[in-house]
């Protein structure tokens, strides 16, 4: 028997980076994993794959789409919503509509995933939702938006920490530093930059972050709750 042996698990944005590494992690751990992609249909269909996961095809700036996913798929033990796009740059030319979708995507898709896996998730069910150290910290300019994305979701963890409690279910935001995906390439032309501002000056892995997650989803962590759990090198110290 693994740790998450006969738990269902989805995971919203599993098909890259991070999500696929926590797709992975929970496979291995003997869960029965879905996870949703959006455009990367190569991507999910080789790690569907390889890991025995099933892949479903959502865009997670959709309301309607994700919680038609997460009806389909039936109550889940543990919901970890890893979906989120970065718009960096100048706030007075941005575009705006890619900043709306960005605030579709990292903000409105957790709060509505959350809400609708909790209406049938069992007692001591877990929610996750990959934030970012940026909700904590913003060094650089340009960050205005994904910064806020990633504050938002602080609040949201709280408040559905304390709606959900009673039935043990818990809520917590894993806050990555910078870590080595497409998003952010440990030899991308700003990655110097970056570790400039954090204690150990590397970036850290997809692998390391699924960690967390997968203790926090774990037995040893239903007192958790309502709280940000950073992975990010010293970034926010
Ligand atoms: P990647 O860009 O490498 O991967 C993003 C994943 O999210 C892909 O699987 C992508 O699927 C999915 N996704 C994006 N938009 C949608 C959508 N509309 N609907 C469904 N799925 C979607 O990002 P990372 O792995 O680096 O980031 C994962 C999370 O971690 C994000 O929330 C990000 O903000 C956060 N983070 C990352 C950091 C980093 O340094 N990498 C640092 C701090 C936080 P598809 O390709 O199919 O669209």
């Amino acid at each position: 028997m693994s740790e998450f042996t006969s738990k269902k698990v989805m995971v919203f944005g599993g098909s890259r980076g991070i999500g696929a590494a926590i797709v992975s992690g929970f496979a291995d751990a003997g869960a029965a994993v879905l996870f949703t992609y959006a455009g990367s249909k190569p991507a999910a269909d080789a790690l569907a794959a390889s890991t025995g996961a099933v892949a479903v095809q959502s865009d997670a700036a959709d309301r309607a789409s994700i919680i038609a996913a997460i009806r389909a798929a039936g109550p889940l033990d543990v919901l970890v919503y890893n979906a989120g796009v970065l718009v960096g740059g100048d706030p007075l030319t941005i575009d705006p509509d890619a900043v709306d979708r960005l605030i579709d995507v990292n903000i409105r898709g957790p709060y509505h995933a959350a809400v609708e896996a909790a209406r049938t998730m069992p007692d001591g069910g877990r929610i996750l939702v990959i934030g970012s150290v940026n909700g904590d910290r913003t060094p650089f300019p340009g960050l205005a938006a994904y910064s806020m994305s990633k504050s938002a979701l602080q609040g949201m963890a709280r408040g559905l920490a304390r709606d959900f409690g009673s039935r043990g279910i818990t809520v917590n935001i894993v806050q990555p530093g910078p870590t080595d995906t497409d998003m952010n390439p440990a030899e991308g032309p700003d990655a110097e930059l970056m570790h400039s501002v954090m204690a150990i000056k590397r970036h850290g892995t997809a692998e390391g972050v699924a960690k967390l997650v997968l203790y926090l989803a774990g037995p040893h962590a239903g007192g958790i709750t309502g709280a940000m759990h950073s992975i990010d090198g010293g970034f926010g110290a």
